[in-house]
């Protein structure tokens, strides 16, 4: 579905991965291709942009990994960020509200996006796959063609169609279908809605009042995936005008540019939630960023390459640390590592719950006032350190001390209570690391 991205992209880093040092004039060179690569497939030219960019900016602040090229460690970056533009941050590839029966779902689009058939299609997923009673039902009261098409493919399907009435409106429809959905026991019913060749105020004001009547749990556009940035500029106004959940990009079968589902999230901030794959009835699959990032890049073994480079990595650093804390060695730096650590595993009270036998402490902990505020606080007090002080903490008599505590914007008695804190930490890997506890509690934090 990416053919034409992902050969210009593999090409670009065919080159790159061959060589061995990589100067940043090969680095940028080779994003002023991917740049070029992505604009070719109709990918729109802020996200571009910022896409170059942000490759750009993690490949030189990076470090590159022990026993990979610096080639293979910019195709991860790339990859990462391929990931991340299809996604965005909070992704749920593939799944519908559909709890609280029974459920709406509204279908959107233009006129031959493949709206009915996408309705056909999830309909039968939500029957086969997650169990659910489906009803379906066309609005297309202008084409009535369009509602026998549905009837066909329910039939088909094996998922019921709501009776066509003649003459009747959508809104009336749409009552008559949730009337029915409730009284027949059904979790889903779909509303096919009708689509125009172009957008249109009496198609939008038809579906608005429809979105009005059933208030849906989703309402998924369909669009044609071929269509490129024409695609993300109709996703933009039905969701000016309706408010829509998610997409469905259809036709990804065919060799298009796929540019769509790169500019998809990025201009909509809509997730794409499925991508259609043919005419038949089971050419439906969930949208899943991390396998379509690797398909346009294509450098699937180099990805997973640098991955476990990445990983034996943290473990050597993880063993590294561990050596030193059986020693008793456990500096501010340490320290910083793990109230950091805290803050991201949900404060005191998330790491403390992991760790066998210290729940009761983190409890303890919090009503000390150990708080996020005073985590960061801690950590603001170990930046106010120089590197020579944060590595050797015994070095700190009285002034270093106001010092510090000044330019965190604290009281030397908060930084007392810090330094005895690093030492009992210090104490207390100490003897879990003679006992064995100490790799058994690392496990969870890296
Ligand atoms: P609607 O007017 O939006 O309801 O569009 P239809 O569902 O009638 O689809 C229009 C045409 O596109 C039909 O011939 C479908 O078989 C075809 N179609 C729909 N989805 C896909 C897809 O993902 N891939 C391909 N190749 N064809 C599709």
């Amino acid at each position: 579905m990416f053919e034409n991205l992902s050969e210009r992209l593999s090409g670009v880093f065919d080159k790159l991965t061959k060589q061995g040092a990589l100067s940043e004039d090969d680095v940028k060179t080779a994003l002023r291709e991917v740049r070029v690569a992505l604009l070719e497939a109709d990918v729109s030219l802020p996200v571009a942009r910022d896409f170059v960019k942000a490759v750009a900016d993690k490949a030189t602040g990076q470090n590159v990994t022990k026993s990979i090229t610096p080639g293979q460690q910019v195709v991860k970056i790339v990859h990462d960020e391929l990931k991340h533009v299809l996604a965005g941050d909070d992704d749920t590839p593939g799944e519908l509200k559909i709890d609280s029966p029974p459920a709406p779902i509204l279908m959107v689009g233009l006129q031959g996006s493949g709206k009915t058939t996408t309705t056909g299609k999830l309909a039968k997923r939500l029957k086969e796959k997650n169990n659910k009673r489906v009803l379906m039902a066309s609005l297309d009261v202008n084409r009535p063609a369009a509602m026998e098409q549905l009837a066909i493919l329910g039939a088909q399907i094996g998922v019921d169609t709501l009776p066509i009435v003649k003459g009747e409106k959508p809104v009336d429809i749409a009552k008559r279908a949730k009337q029915q959905a409730t009284l027949g026991g059904y979790d889903v019913y779909m509303l096919d809605t009708a689509g125009r060749l172009q957008i249109d105020e009496v198609l939008m004001q038809e579906v608005e009042d429809v979105r009005d009547i059933v208030k849906p749990r989703e309402t998924l556009l369909v669009v044609d995936g071929l269509t490129g940035q024409v695609a993300v500029e109709v996703a933009e106004e039905f969701d000016g005008k309706i408010g829509i959940s998610g997409v469905v990009l259809t036709r990804m079968d065919g060799d298009g540019r796929g540019g769509a589902a790169l500019s998809m999230r990025a201009v909509t901030g809509k997730p794409i939630k499925f991508v259609g794959l043919g005419e038949k009835m089971d050419a439906l699959e969930t949208f899943e960023p991390d396998r379509i990032a690797g398909r346009i890049l294509g450098m699937g073994d180099i990805v997973a390459l640098v991955e476990k480079a990445q990983e034996t990595i943290e473990a050597e650093q993880a063993e590294k640390m561990m050596k030193r804390f059986q020693k008793g060695q456990f500096n501010m730096n340490d320290l910083k590592n793990q109230l950091e650590q805290m803050l991201k595993m949900g404060g005191m009270e998330g790491l403390m719950g992991m760790m066998p036998g210290m729940k009761k402490m983190a409890g303890q902990a919090k009503e000390a006032g150990m708080d996020d505020k005073m985590l960061k606080q801690q950590i603001a007090l170990i930046q106010s350190m120089t590197k020579r002080e944060r590595a050797n903490p015994q070095l700190l008599q009285a002034s270093r001390k106001k010092r510090i505590a000044k330019g965190a914007g604290m009281e030397v008695s908060d930084l007392n209570k810090l330094l005895k804190m690093q030492r009992q930490m210090g104490d207390m890997m100490k003897k879990m690391g003679k006992g064995g506890m100490l790799k058994q509690a690392m496990k969870g934090m890296f």
